[in-house]
């Protein structure tokens, strides 16, 4: 059984009746060698799996064979079949038919894999890239690690820096609860069907402490959203279109005690920046 085979996946889903839905993002992995190096970025033998998106379960099969126990969760009910057959053999691989985006992962984490030390690793479906990766760090308690692949584009930003065009809101809350590595790339013709996009496998690693403390997280983030909706605009006059109580001058006197130009752009501040900014200015 060659998982990756194009030939031998195609048969596999024809024999079950089966045709590729664009819908779910069902671009599967047709390398063998970009499975095992994905698979093997997670950690240990000790560690616990999750995989969002199993698909015929080429990675699933890759990650039984070098971790603990692998739960995989798929919303493609018409996959039962074909997953039956291709990891019936694997005595630690479970296989859960729902939709990823309407799983509670803390409760989750808590009823399947309690005590244990937890990686997500996923070829995630295009479609829910950032609204997933967004979930899974609201419990990003849960997981020691999260090894996805997405859009390179996506993974520009998740790792961007300040003063450039893809650094924005995203990438300040990924980086609050995690460091990204930036893996490698996988081009379209390692997939079938090929995607229109590039695609780069990265690792968060999940912070154990946030690295900054202001005395509000809320408060920050609320600062960091203000200033990047109105991208173009001077931070000072974007936090003032919140309808803040402070004054223009008070804001930007606040922001030159930071360190920066009265008139300078959100864009600019990284997440220690907004840090010490918001233990000032206390947006509404
Ligand atoms: N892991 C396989 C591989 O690498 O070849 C398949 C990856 S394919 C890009 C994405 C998979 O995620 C598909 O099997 C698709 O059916 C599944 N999927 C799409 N949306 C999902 C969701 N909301 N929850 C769980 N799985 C989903």
């Amino acid at each position: 059984m060659n998982l990756t085979d194009r030939a031998y996946v195609r048969q596999l889903l024809e024999r079950h009746g089966m045709t590729l839905k664009k819908s779910r993002g069902q671009n599967f992995l047709a390398n063998h060698t970009v499975v095992e190096e994905i698979a093997s970025l997670c950690g240990d033998e000790e560690l616990c799996i999750i995989e969002i998106g199993p698909g015929v379960g080429a990675m699933t099969a890759e990650l039984a064979k070098l971790y603990k126990k692998v739960i995989a969760i798929e919303v493609d009910r018409d996959l039962i079949p074909v997953l039956e057959e291709t990891l019936g053999e694997y005595d630690n691989v479970e296989v859960i038919f729902e939709d990823a985006m309407k799983i509670d992962f803390r409760a989750f984490v808590d009823e399947k894999f309690p005590g244990e030390r937890v990686c997500v690793c996923a070829n995630l479906p295009y479609y829910i890239t950032s609204p997933v990766i967004m979930k899974l760090l609201d419990a990003s308690d849960c997981f020691e690690s999260i090894v996805v692949m997405i859009q390179k584009e996506v993974a520009d930003r998740f790792c961007a820096e300040p003063d450039t065009d893809d650094y924005g809101k995203i990438t300040l809350a990924v980086q609050y609860k995690a460091a990204v590595e930036k893996c490698f790339s996988v081009s379209a013709g390692n997939f079938i069907p090929p995607p229109k996009v590039t695609s780069t496998v990265i690792k968060m690693n999940i912070r154990k402490e946030p690295p900054v403390k202001p005395v509000s997280v809320e408060n920050m983030f609320k600062l960091i959203g203000a200033a990047f909706a109105q991208r173009r605009k001077t931070l000072s006059n974007a936090i003032k279109a919140t309808g803040v109580n402070y004054t223009k001058e008070e804001i930007e006197d606040a922001i030159e005690h930071i360190g920066f130009d009265r008139n300078v752009r959100g864009e600019c501040l990284g997440l220690s920046d907004y840090a010490r900014l918001s233990d000032i200015l206390i947006l509404k």
